[in-house]
This record gives structure tokens, sequence and C-alpha cells, in this order.
């Protein structure tokens, strides 16, 4: 996968998107094939037992490994300019294995508190009952505020380039720098921004994930995810924070997953450990899936940014309208940051908030034609979510709040239909919910 890094220097972001992760060669398919085999077939078993041992590279079982889903890790590595990826079953898979396959229990995780709120579960509920303990911390913290949260045992600072579903931008350089202060590596959820968009490695981050549910797919037919490694950090310089990787795996016959594989460490303890043991493995059929949606991800990415631009102004320009996040926006809070880490635009994806009640918010969200209620976001359609009914239903407007949901927040992600229509569907379903 280094080739892979190679050639995403040499090209273009479209380039790789089109053509990235399968090289045919003479006489093979054009297209990436779909290798839907949970089984691949070896002449010995002496040859068999080193594919084991990790002593040789090669397919013997799809839990682990599967040549579609490589072809497709390669693509998203080579898009983020990292040297190594995997996909997972999920985005929740993607950010479950990227910290525990450097924390365990009696480990502690730095994280921004505006994240997805399945995330936010997962960190602040189920990773705790696995004894990693999780500090949340504001997005916008100051690097002393920042620095105050790590303790000895910390593993890994963790934010969303834009979360979901506030649209705050993270200052990656900022929580980098701190990471790095502390000796542990910043790991960044890429899902809303795509490598299309930001490439957080540029930035100092040194593991991405994604849920490729999201933009990646595009047409919201397959879930799936995938953790990138930028092979910048030095897990040997902090060998006493990261056993795991520096120090003999008894399971694989004392190998040393820093020594054996460089660079290639991480995503090989990930994929030879975790997907052995947990077994999260992205089915092929949905990386053939993600594969195609890939193809199209710089074109639509730049549809969806025009299109939600055009949906923001005319939002901030709305009398109805309470506020609009949207870091496109001059005057938003991070339109600064947001121009600094993604100059091309963001995604499009915007939140706001009417000027009414939470009934208001339903009545508008029932009266909408083109937009869809989902619960989902980021692909081609026009989808809309009201976190406070739905997603985060079973809080308060106080708790609402503190979790960073207003409770009038109403997730939009526009998709790349015109951009007219959509503002059409808009002004009509807000017209009929606020009487006018
Ligand atoms: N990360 C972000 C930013 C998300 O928005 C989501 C889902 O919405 C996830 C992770 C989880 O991904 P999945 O639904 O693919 O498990």
């Amino acid at each position: 996968m280094s080739e892979n890094k190679a050639e995403a220097r040499r090209r273009g972001v479209g380039t790789e998107c089109v053509q990235g992760g399968w090289t045919p060669r003479n006489g093979e398919p054009r297209v990436l094939p779909i290798i839907q085999s949970t089984t691949f077939k070896y002449e010995t078993s002496e040859q068999m037992a080193r594919l084991f041992d990790l002593e040789e590279s090669g397919y013997f079982y799809t839990r682990l490994q599967n040549p579609t889903n490589d072809a497709v890790a390669a693509k998203i590595a080579a898009l983020e300019g990292g040297v190594a990826a995997m996909l997972t079953s999920s985005g929740q898979a993607a950010n479950f294995f990227a910290v525990i396959n450097i924390a365990g229990a009696g480990d502690h995780v730095v994280c921004s508190s505006a994240i997805y709120g399945g995330t936010f579960n997962l960190f602040g509920v189920t990773m705790k009952r696995f004894g990693i303990d999780v500090t949340f911390v504001d997005p916008d913290a100051t690097e002393a505020e920042l620095e105050a949260a790590f303790r000895p045992e910390t593993k890994a600072l963790f934010g969303e380039t834009l979360s979901n579903p506030g649209m705050n931008v993270l200052d990656i350089e900022k929580f980098a720098r701190v990471a790095h202060a502390h000796g542990v590596p910043l790991i960044v959820d890429n899902t809303f921004a795509t490598p299309v968009n930001c490439r957080p490695f540029e930035w100092g981050a040194d593991i991405v994930t994604h849920s490729t549910t999201k933009y990646m797919d595009g047409h919201a037919t397959a879930v799936g995810g995938a953790i990138v490694d930028s092979g910048n950090f030095d897990w040997e310089a902090h060998a006493d924070k990261f056993p795991g990787l520096t120090t003999p795996d008894e399971s694989y016959h004392g190998l040393t997953y820093t020594k054996a594989f460089g660079k290639g460490a991480y995503i090989t303890k990930a994929t030879a450990q975790l997907m052995r043991d947990l077994g999260s493995i992205q089915s092929p059929m949905n990386a053939f899936l993600l594969n195609l949606g890939l193809e199209t991800l710089h074109l639509r990415m730049r549809q969806h940014v025009a299109n939600a631009q055009a949906v923001a102004e005319w939002l901030e320009a709305n009398p109805d309208v309470a506020w609009v996040n949207y870091p496109g926006l001059p005057a938003n809070k991070y339109h600064a940051l947001a121009q600094k880490y993604m100059p091309q635009g963001t995604c499009g994806v915007i939140a706001f908030g009417l000027k009414g009640s939470r009934d208001d918010a339903q009545k508008f969200m029932d009266n909408l034609k083109l937009a869809a209620i989902v619960t989902h976001v980021a692909d081609a359609r026009t989808c809309v979510l009201h976190p406070a009914s739905h997603t985060h239903r079973q809080l308060s407007d106080q708790q609402l709040r503190e979790a960073g949901v207003a409770p009038d927040l109403i997730r939009l992600s526009v998709g790349i239909e015109d951009a007219d229509d959509i503002i059409n569907d808009l002004d009509q379903a807000m017209k009929t919910a606020l009487g006018k």
C-alpha cells in the first residue's frame, strides 16, 4: 500500500477516486471483481501454516482479509495519503477498532464532545464498561484545557473533522500538537469532509476513520467503515505506552508488530488480531458497492458543497429561521477554520433551527416532499432528521444542550439534486408548518 501513497502524490484526487486500488493486469477484469469467497485454496499445508503465522502474505479467510476489500482499502489509503487501510463492517466498528487497537482496560482516551451520538455512546458507555475511561472535552477547548484532560494512562485523542450533527470544525493542528506533546496519536473521524475536502494527515492527524456508509458510498446502499494509518506515529518512541504494538504478541508466536511490519504495524495488528478475534469485516459485496461510490466521490462532493452553500445562504436570509450552522457562511464561527482545513468547502450537511417549537420543527419535516425523513445523512438524496425527536429523543432539552445538540436543531443533509428544487421544497414546508 505504500506504493499507493506514492501514486496519490503523483495523481489527483479525482484520478485516485476513479482508478485507485484496482489496477488490472493483462486480461483481467476492468472493473474491480467481487471475490465472494470465504476461503482460499493452497497446494501445501506448510504454506497455509506460514500464512497463519504472518510469515508470508496471502489470503486465507475473508474474516481477516479479502482481495476486493483490500483493493478498496488501498484506494482509501491513497486518497487519505496514508500507508495502509482496512475496511470494517461499519463506521462504529472502525472507531471502536481504531481505539482498542492501542488501548485496553485501565487506559484512558481524550475525546471531543462534539461527535456523532453513536460514537459518544460507544466511548462514554460501552468502552467504559470495558475499562477504558474517556474524558470528553469541549471541541473549542484551548490547548491548556486539552492538556488538563490528559493522564499518564491516556492512549489517544479523538475528534471529528466536521462534527455530526453540530457541524463544528476540528482544529486538527491544535489537537495534533497536544496529542503529540503527550506521546499519543490523534485519531480523526473524517466521515463528513471525506479526503476530497480534507486530508487530516496533512495537518498532523495520525489515524483517520470513516463511516463509509456516508459520502464515500454516497447512495445509501452499504453500511461500512474504514481505518487508515498515516504511518507517521512513532510507536517505538513511546514503546511503554503501546506494548501491544512494540512487544511480542504471544498469539502470533512472539511476533512484534513494529519490528515485523514497520509502518504497517498498526493496520496489521488491527487486521490480524482484532479481525481475527472480533470479526467485523466488511462484506466483499459491500466493498464493491463502496468502490462504485468512491468512483464519483470527487464529483459528488463538489455538488454537495455548492448546493449546501446555496441552501445555507437561503436559510440565513429567511426570517423564519432562528439560526444556521454551516461553516461555508462567512458569519459562521468556524468559517476561518473551515477555510484553512477545507478550502474547497466542507460537505452537504447543515444544522439549523426554525423560529418556533419542537412541534413546528416536526411539522416542517412532515411537510417536506423532496427531502425525506431518514436516519441517514450524507448521501445523494436530500434528507432530514430532527435529533431531539429521533436519534436523541430520550434526552431532555437540558441534556441535549450538554450533548451539543440544540432541541430545535434540524439536520439537513443537502443532496445533489438541483439546488432550486431543494430550496423550493424547504420553502413550501416552512410556510405550511408555520401557517403562512
Ligand atoms: N462517524 C460519524 C461521523 C457518523 O456520522 C457515523 C454515523 O452516522 C458513524 C461514525 C457510525 O457509522 P456507521 O453508521 O457506519 O456505523
